[in-house]
């Protein structure tokens, strides 16, 4: 009697994780005081007088530029993104280009801004997908955004603010998170708890301005090391040493 084959045993894989998309904050801030909203209000107006002109201090000419150097801006400083731009962008000036690369050449380029590879997959990933579903261009919504291998509310917010003048929420890099804990404007640890009081205190039409001068502020005056608390006109609570009198 001829015996049954073995079926082969298929492999059991665990299911694929869906990337989590947060398209808006959903935690409602708790309401400040009189005293704290004037405190905001001074912050927002000292900001604006010491940084008039702040701005992403990213080089580019497209929103597609100015997506890939904010990927390339992840644990990295502007300054090295902007070392390496120049020859991407010339290389491949467009998500049609960059879509069609070989991840070996374009971390070759990249390589200085660290994390090469996962950064070098985000790019081609983001380059490939603008291509398939969104005609080669950078789309113009938060939902949209956070779907491009490598984008999360931040680049998402980075780029819609910079490139397109669209509000969509306040970037919380390293700098405005420290500087929104030390300026009192959240007692919240994590990003995705800070943006939403950001969010709930600065006016809207200044989201995108203020992340601008705060992150300007960070780099000029309040180091993460070495704040420099004696020429800082900030109402600030975690002041370290008293202001200079003028
Ligand atoms: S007073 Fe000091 S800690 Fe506060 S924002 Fe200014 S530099 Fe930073």
């Amino acid at each position: 009697m001829a015996r049954a084959r073995k079926q082969p045993v298929k492999k059991r894989t665990a299911p694929k994780q869906k990337k989590a998309v947060r398209k808006r904050p959903t935690r409602k801030p708790r309401p400040l005081t009189a005293e704290e909203q004037a405190r905001v209000g001074t912050i927002i107006a000292e900001l604006a007088r010491l940084y008039p002109e702040a701005t992403c201090e990213l080089d580019f000419t497209t929103p597609f530029q100015l997506l890939c150097a904010t990927i390339l801006s992840a644990q990295c400083t502007d300054e090295r993104v902007n070392m390496v731009t120049p020859e991407l962008y010339r290389r491949w000036p467009d998500a049609g280009a960059l879509a069609g690369a070989r991840q070996a050449d374009v971390e070759r380029v990249i390589k200085t801004t660290g994390f090469f590879r996962n950064k070098a997959k985000s790019l081609l990933g983001m380059a490939r997908k603008l291509v398939a579903e969104h005609g080669g261009e950078v789309p113009r919504t938060m939902a949209q955004m956070i779907e491009l291998p490598g984008v999360a509310r931040k680049t998402a917010n980075v780029v819609l603010g910079t490139a397109y003048g669209l509000a969509t929420g306040v970037v919380v890099d390293t700098h405005v998170q420290r500087l929104s804990q030390r300026l009192g404007l959240t007692r919240h640890t994590e990003p995705k708890h800070i943006e939403p009081d950001l969010m709930a205190r600065v006016p809207e039409d200044q989201w995108i301005v203020f992340a601008h001068r705060l992150i300007w502020h960070g780099r000029r005056v309040c180091n993460a090391r070495k704040p420099d608390c004696t020429r800082c006109p900030m109402p600030c609570p975690a002041r370290l040493v008293p202001q200079l009198s003028s």
